[in-house]
Order: C-alpha cells, then structure tokens, then sequence
C-alpha cells in the first residue's frame, strides 16, 4: 500500500533538540554504574544517547518521514519547572549540577551536561504543548530525553528528574482545558504524573504497566489497582497492572476493555499520550512482549479518542525504550498508528515470539469489575 499524504491531512508535529543527547549516565552492568572490575565490557547505561538518535534517524529517514514536521525544541525556564515542582527540588537539582553531578536515587545519574538536557527536555515538551493549544497543528510529539513520568513533584526517580508530560499538562490546564487524560503505555507505572495529579479530579491519569510494584524509596507507589486517588481525585488515578508476556492481543484486549470505555465516560478535552518502546518483546527493560503491529493498533485506538474527545488534538511524550534497534522501529509503527495510515510502511525485522493472552484477559476482566465497584463514575462502563 502506498498511502497518499491526502489519506492524512494532519501532519505529526515533532519537537527535537539535539542537545539532549548531552545527557551521559555513563557505563556499568546494565543501569548500576557500577564497575565490578572482572568484566571486560561494560555497557552503555541503558538510557543512553544511542537510543533517541536511532528514534529520530529512523523518522527522518524512515517511509513515515513525508507525514512529519520537524520543530526545535528550546530550554524550560527554570520559573516554569515550579508549576509541577516544588521550589527546593528545583533548587536541589540546580545545585547538584552545579556541584559536578550526582547519583540522585539508584541508576538515575545528573551528571555533567544532564541539567541542560532536562531543561531541554521540559521546554520542548512545553512548546510542543503550546503548539497545539495555540492551534498551530493537532498532533504534536515531544521526543524527549531525559524521560520524565517517574519524576515526582519532589523526586527523582527511575532515569527521569523533570515530569515533562506533568509540566505540558499543567500548562494545558492554566490555558483553560477544562479536563486532560493522561495516558501512559510505558512498560512502567507512571508514578511520577500520577502523584502530581493525585488530588485532582480534573486530570485522569491512567497507566498501562507490568506489574513490578514499587522499587525502593524513590518509587514508593505500587501501581496496583487500589491507588485510586485521594480527596477530589478519588477515581482519576487508574491502575492497570498487566500480567508479564501481555502481547499484542493481551493489550489490545485491555485498551478495548478498560481505556476505552474509560475515557470515553471521562470525555476529556485534551489527551496526552506518554509512550514507551519498552513494552516491546525484546526490552531489556520490560517483559511485555509487544510487537510493531500492537504499536500500530494502540496508535489507532489513542488517534480514535482524540479525534471523539479533544478535536483531534494530542500530545504524545516520549518515555523509556531501551532496545537500540526494536525501540525505533516500534516508535514508528506507533506513529503510522497515530495518522491512521492505511497499511504498515514498515515491516517488523525480528518479531516472532508466540504470545498467550489468556491470563491478561482474566486480569482484565477482574480490573473492570473492581472499577464498577469501587469508582463511582465507572460504574456502567
Ligand atoms: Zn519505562
């Protein structure tokens, strides 16, 4: 199939700054830092540089590259970090940077050239907010390094320091979006932009993860079904805990059963997608075994409710993904997803594990039933 640009008339906007790539958390075995001096090689930390300039080689030079607009991004001013952060984190990291570096939590290394990536991160992120609030375009892609939604209001954790996708959700919020969804497919709980909207019933944040439950004292939330939000939020913080080796099928079953249905009651005026590669079959970092083609079929279901919901518009950010090659190629079927390009522009190179839905579709099915119980407004769904 050969797609014409008039099947898609929207172009995806991509916010891009190659200073992101200063960011160097340096060698190890896998994310430790750590030199057990009796290996001859020692690996890149996993959130390196080569990963993002796989993603944004593959986008330029890729069959999906003709539906694309290029932006720059631009640096976050330090003012603007205060609407997610508190002041003393802020403070904290601009001290820590100053002070040549530091391990902030474990695997999560600011050292020298990090911050100016963070804030390179953030601003693009703001800006490619900004783009669509202001109605510029509709679909707009931060790709972004450091990533960001497990940064806490006042905590770093999990490779990430700044919550971009929480700072681009508050902007929309004081630009005057009544009500955001926040939809985070990342093989990890997004823990981060689920505290920082904790209390509010005006920014659903749902996350779409393996089960790993909390990892330490950086990253103290569960992920598990119960955290549900506190006070007015009680009911916008939705858990989707999947059982490892999902698949394609496995999550297809859960966005069809469970987001779906979700979003559609919640009738949101703006969606903001947080993605990652890392729910691919071949991540280091995960176990969910997803495919370019459930890539492809997510974009499609995500496409579909911004164009019911918030006129089109979305914002997708850019999280994990660790697979040098799968991670690009898997983004990119994303993408093709997101235009509602008829047929795949690309082939999948190595997908070819057999996957068994049958145990997510169970835990699917509990997940639903708990929501009719214990969330007023998911009731019916
Ligand atoms: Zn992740």
């Amino acid at each position: 199939m050969d797609p014409s640009p008039s099947l898609s008339p929207e172009l995806l906007h991509i916010f891009w700054h190659e200073g992101m790539l200063s960011h160097d958390p340096g060698t190890g075995v896998f994310d430790t830092g750590h030199d057990p001096v009796f290996l001859e090689v020692l690996e890149k930390h996993p959130e390196n540089a080569d990963r993002v300039r796989n993603m944004v080689s593959i986008l330029r030079k890729g069959p999906i590259s003709r539906f694309i607009s290029w932006h720059t991004g631009r640096p976050a001013q330090i003012s603007e970090l205060h609407s997610f952060h508190s002041r003393e984190y802020i403070n904290y990291l601009v001290q820590a940077d100053k002070d040549g570096g530091k391990e902030l939590c474990c695997g999560t290394f600011l050292n020298p050239g990090s911050w100016g990536a963070c804030l390179l991160a953030a601003g693009s992120t703001l800006s490619a907010m900004k783009y669509v609030l202001d109605g510029h375009g509709k679909l707009a892609y931060a790709l972004v390094r450091p990533p960001g939604h497990h940064a806490q209001p006042s905590q770093a954790d999990g490779y990430c320091f700044l919550n971009n996708a929480g700072l681009a959700v508050q902007l929309a919020l004081d630009s005057g979006c009544q009500n955001v969804v926040v939809i985070d497919t990342d093989v990890h709980h997004g823990n981060g932009t689920a505290e920082g909207f904790y209390h509010l019933s005006n920014v659903l944040t749902i996350s779409l993860h393996m089960n790993h439950g909390s990892w330490g004292p950086s990253h103290p939330q569960s992920g598990s079904i119960d955290e549900v939000g506190h006070n007015d939020g009680f009911g916008y913080n939705l858990n989707i805990p999947l059982p490892n080796g999902a698949g394609d099928k496995g999550y297809m079953y859960a966005m069809n059963e469970l987001i779906f249905p979700a979003v559609q009651e919640f009738k949101p005026n703006f969606v903001v997608w947080v993605i990652g590669q890392d729910s691919s079959a071949f991540d280091p970092n995960g176990r969910q075994c997803l495919t370019m083609a459930g890539y492809r079929s997510i974009g499609h279901i995500i496409r579909k409710l911004s164009d019911e919901h918030s006129n089109g518009r979305l914002l997708i950010v850019q999280e994990g993904g660790y697979h040098l090659t799968y991670s690009a190629y898997c983004l990119h079927a994303t993408l093709e997803g997101v235009l509602n390009l008829p047929g795949p522009l690309l082939a999948d190179p190595i997908a070819y594990y057999p996957e068994d839905e049958s145990f997510t579709v169970k835990v699917v099915d509990r997940i639903k039933q708990y929501w009719n119980v214990t969330i007023p407004w998911l009731k019916e769904i």
